[in-house]
């Protein structure tokens, strides 16, 4: 596969409809206007890779639309080094754009296959702050914990516990909580050990975290 001018064009563009839909982090739209997204999904749809929408990835999972790795991304104000744990790995295209904004990036997927192909995928863009695993995001990675910033990109059915507590004090949880249609976008912020503060965002619509691994 090639990342061609026309590819970096349609970026270019994508990078447009991000702003007028209010993405106004100049690092994130950066980021998006790097990677080449078409990397990330069959090449069935090479040439819908920089419209805004998911697309299979095979599982029966997506890759997220541009917009909500943009709002997601956003939401987690990455500072340099940031160690953050990512839930759903799926393609790889949303560890690659934290990569970018150099955060220390560990991100799981319950899926084998998946999380095989992502490695992959990312091993070639060399990123080497990026590191995949397989396994149940709803018990996190303690032997890796804590974490600044964990990011889960399923549509979460409550707050995962275990999750939490892998957080470090002033860090913060972005989650898209519900069993709907649409789950609304939260971000939690560990203020001390058992205390935690609560702030609400727009609504999306995610593939569903589910527990357990399938190989
Ligand atoms: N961040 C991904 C989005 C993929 S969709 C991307 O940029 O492509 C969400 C992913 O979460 C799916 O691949 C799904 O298999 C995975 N997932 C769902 N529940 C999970 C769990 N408990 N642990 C780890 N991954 C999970």
């Amino acid at each position: 596969m090639q990342d061609t001018f026309r590819h970096q064009g349609l970026r270019k563009r994508l990078v447009k409809e991000l702003e007028d839909l209010n993405i106004k982090d100049k690092k994130v739209l950066e980021a998006i206007e790097k990677i080449p997204r078409h990397f990330f999904i069959d090449s069935t749809f090479e040439d819908n890779a920089y419209e805004n929408k998911p697309f299979p990835i095979g599982r029966g999972q997506t890759i997220s639309n541009p917009f909500t790795v943009a709002y997601q991304t956003a939401l987690l104000e990455l500072k340099k080094g940031d160690k953050v744990l990512e839930i759903g790995t799926g393609s790889g295209y949303q560890s690659a754009v934290l990569a970018e904004l150099h955060a220390d990036v560990y991100t799981i997927e319950r899926h084998q296959p998946l999380s095989e192909k992502a490695k992959k995928v990312l091993d070639k863009f060399g990123y080497t702050n990026v590191h995949t695993f397989f396994g149940d995001g709803f018990k996190g990675l303690p032997e890796h914990a804590p974490f600044d910033k964990i990011l889960i990109t399923a549509a979460a059915p409550e707050i995962p516990k275990k999750l939490l507590q892998q957080l470090k004090v002033n860090g913060f949880i972005v989650i898209p909580l519900g069993e709907g249609e649409r789950q609304q976008m939260l971000r939690i912020k560990r203020l001390d050990n058992n205390e935690y503060e609560k702030e609400t965002f727009d609504y999306f619509t995610f593939v569903p975290m589910l527990k357990g691994i399938e190989d």
